[in-house]
């Protein structure tokens, strides 16, 4: 058996398991069981994860719990299982499927025959439809009986009871017609919920699964990724992908990064540069230094969420899973009623009655409904992952469109945030190295962004810096710091003033230098000024058009919360074409800000970097992160990512969350649409079983193929207006 003895999970791949009701059942199978700690369902996998206790069950017995519903179910031991096991299942469905079409057909053929009717059927007719049934009947039956034996009617007993019925009544083209329809439903839903689940194992066939590493003395052999070490050397020739996550170390290229940002233009790769699993190698044959291994490549953290996106459900899909809850037992009672109170009322005939109730019971079946909100948020989910946009689960996706809010952090959100020092003014009769080198000193341990590039300037400048002691950074002010026993500090025009260090000289020439394409910050020791440092950052190109569309998008409210100085934040805005914006904020004031929002009842989005960011980021109804190639750990802290640093994917985003409710709304209304319609039309009499079932699964491809339609959804769509 799979694991090792001390695992105490396991996880099944469970066949045809495309339904809510099926897990509904399974659920009530492993109650009460013996050792079952946890389980979790996918429906979009068609797999339960069951947690449980070693010492009192294992695998064998789990399993034997899942094949007593009538369900057929194998461990699955990797990923490359799952798709070999549920094709076979699909297969075999698919062959009694076409059978009982073709019997029924032959049957309906042979209904012409002049000889004895059996049951107002010619006999020849009657054996064919017969073998229709019993098809059909040998992939329901079993989960029936497991469904009867619970005494939870199923899809499966409603559809027995409808066969049997229309037998009796001696509708024998009927019964073969509801058996063969109802099994080429079930089958297309298994078809189209895989459709959808393949959609993300494409994303997953991204990497090559060989990867050719190169040895000390220079010879080359293919292994498997997953015994590549870190630190191996691996060879990539043009127009191949990488296999691993690493550094190059040999060689000049381009790369194709769409598979991970949507982005296709290639970026230009040369030695210490970062490549990444799954993107395309364009020109240059490279080697490359491994430094992840194949579980925690940036692609596999995207497949990771992805999936975990996708098992979590979404508000619509737990409203359409409360409704059928409640849904199809009605429709039980109202088929009962049906049958039972006419002919006891009015006396009338009771054939009739059994009938329409017969067809009641047709119409019983939630699947259409229910299947259609997963394959449309899957489908949707899967598309922005293609797109470079990372979403953390089907409920971020459906409302992030509703945004009333956009709240955007300048620093390396609204501007690129990849600064270098322009300028060094210092003041007091300091000199310029001596100004380097006490900021470096200090900045050298902080992580922002102002203090790397002061930092790489000082040493571009030849400028060794000394060490510092009680390092404190003071969050979206600056940092302190003691050099040689002396304290400095360095950080922004507030930080200065809060701690009384600013002079009239340093105020003005602060002020003087502020403007949309640089940051100005200061040293200072305790007591005096010793320099201003102007820092280049210029707002992102795409940022004033990507904010423009937001607008025409219907977004209300825009604005930009910076930690940066007044003169800065008002000239970044303006450029932007930001029309609010809150400057010399710190990381709270972003919170307060964002909930005082909040509390006036608007849905608030915040992007932002992830530096400083991470508790605004948080208090939003829903935080996007700058994901600068999917590296940064903000995309732990964010609902959503953004793989490729490009503001036009919020504009695209907004339209794509609308884009999927709308259809989530399509569907729901259209299957509504269509059982109500039945079922007035059955209890009038109008309705007759198998137009009833066609009409079920019509409606079920056609909301199933209306939610595949998102994953055409691409960068064309960029420019369609909204
Ligand atoms: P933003 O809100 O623009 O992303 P932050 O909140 O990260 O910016 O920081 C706000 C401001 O605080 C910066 O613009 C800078 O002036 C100052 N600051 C923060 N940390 C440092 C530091 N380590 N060195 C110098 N200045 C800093
Ligand atoms: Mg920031």
């Amino acid at each position: 058996m799979m694991g090792a003895p001390h695992n105490t999970q396991t996880t099944l791949q469970v066949a045809g398991m495309d339904c809510p009701d099926e897990i509904e059942e399974l659920r009530r199978a492993f109650a009460g069981q013996a050792g079952i700690l946890d389980l979790s369902f996918n429906l979009m996998r068609s797999t339960i994860t069951v947690s449980f206790d070693p010492s009192a069950t294992d695998s064998e017995q789990i399993i034997s719990i899942v094949l007593a519903t009538g369900t057929k179910a194998t461990l699955l031991s990797d990923r490359a299982a799952s798709p070999n096991s549920q094709d076979s299942g699909e297969g075999k469905a698919l062959s009694l499927t076409v059978m009982a079409g073709f019997c029924t057909a032959v049957g309906l053929a042979l209904g012409w025959l002049p000889v004895v009717a059996f049951h107002n059927t010619p006999w020849p007719s009657a054996i064919a439809y017969s073998i229709a049934i019993a098809a059909a009947w040998w992939h329901i039956a079993p989960k029936a009986w497991g469904a009867a034996r619970r005494f939870r009617p199923d899809m499966n007993v409603l559809m027995t009871i409808a066969v049997v019925g229309a037998i009796g009544l001696g509708e024998w083209f009927e019964a073969s017609t509801v058996a063969f329809l109802f099994m080429l439903s079930n089958w297309l839903e298994s078809w189209s919920v895989g459709r959808a689940r393949r959609a993300i194992q494409s994303l997953m066939e991204l990497a090559p699964p060989i990867a050719r590493v190169q040895h000390g003395d220079g010879t080359e052999i293919e292994v498997d990724t997953g015994e590549v070490e870190v630190g191996n050397r691996v060879v990539v020739k043009p127009g191949e992908k990488f296999p691993l996550d690493g550094r190059m170390v040999e060689g000049r290229t381009s790369a194709n990064q769409a598979p991970i940002t949507g982005e296709s233009i290639p970026v230009n790769k040369t030695v210490g540069d970062e490549v990444f699993a799954g993107t395309i190698n364009q020109e240059g044959a490279v080697v490359v230094e491994v430094t992840k291994p194949v579980g925690d490549t940036v692609l596999a953290g995207v497949i990771r969420l992805v999936e975990e996106a996708q098992a979590r459900s979404s508000p619509s899909e737990r409203f359409v899973d409360r409704f059928a809850l409640y849904y199809t037992p009605a429709v039980i009672v109202v088929a009962i009623l049906v049958f039972v109170l006419p002919p006891l009322v009015a006396g009338g005939d009771s054939g009739t009655w059994l009938y329409r109730s017969l067809v009641l019971l047709v119409i019983a079946c939630p699947c259409a409904l229910v299947i259609s909100t997963p394959v449309t948020i899957v489908s949707g989910l899967t598309a922005a992952a293609r797109n470079g946009v990372l979403i953390k689960g089907g409920e971020y996706l459906e409302s992030v469109g509703k945004a009333d809010v956009i709240a955007f952090d300048k620093t390396g959100t609204l501007t690129r945030g990849r600064p270098i020092v322009e300028r060094v003014i210092p003041i007091n009769n300091t000199t310029v190295s001596r100004l380097l080198e006490l900021a470096s000193a200090v900045e050298q341990r902080s992580e922002h962004w102002i203090a790397e590039a002061i930092v790489a300037h000082a040493r571009k400048e030849g400028i060794v810096s000394p060490p510092c002691d009680n390092y404190i950074a003071f969050a979206g002010k600056g940092a302190k710091a003691q050099v040689d026993g002396k304290t400095y500090l360095i950080g922004n025009h507030r930080f200065l003033e809060e701690e009384n260090t600013c002079t009239e000289e340093v105020h003005r020439a602060m002020l003087e230098h502020e403007d949309c394409h640089h940051t100005v910050v200061a040293l200072s020791s305790d007591d005096s000024p010793l320099g201003v440092f102007l820092l280049a950052d210029s707002p992102r190109k795409e940022a004033r058009d990507s904010v423009e569309e937001l607008r025409a998008c219907g977004v209300s409210t825009i604005l930009m919360l910076t930690g940066d100085n007044e003169g800065t934040a008002r000239a970044v805005a303006q450029e932007c074409g930001v029309t609010e914006y809150r400057a010399e904020f710190l990381p709270a004031d972003k919170v307060q800000a964002i909930e005082d929002y909040k509390a006036r009842g608007q849905r608030v989005v915040m992007v932002g970097d992830g530096i400083n960011d991470a508790p605004a980021l948080a208090a939003a109804h829903i935080g996007i992160a700058m994901g600068d190639g999917g590296t940064d750990a903000s995309l732990e802290t964010a609902d959503i990512g953004l793989m490729k640093d490009d503001l036009r994917k919020l504009p695209w985003l907004i339209r794509h969350s609308r884009r999927t409710r709308a259809i989530i709304a399509q569907n729901i209304a259209l299957s509504l649409a269509v059982k109500v319609l039945f079922a007035a039309l059955a209890v009038i009499g109008l309705a007759n079983l198998w137009m009833a079932i066609a009409a079920d699964t019509g409606a079920s491809l056609v909301v199933t193929f209306n939610g595949l339609r998102l994953l055409r959804s691409n960068d064309r769509d960029m420019s369609v207006s909204c």
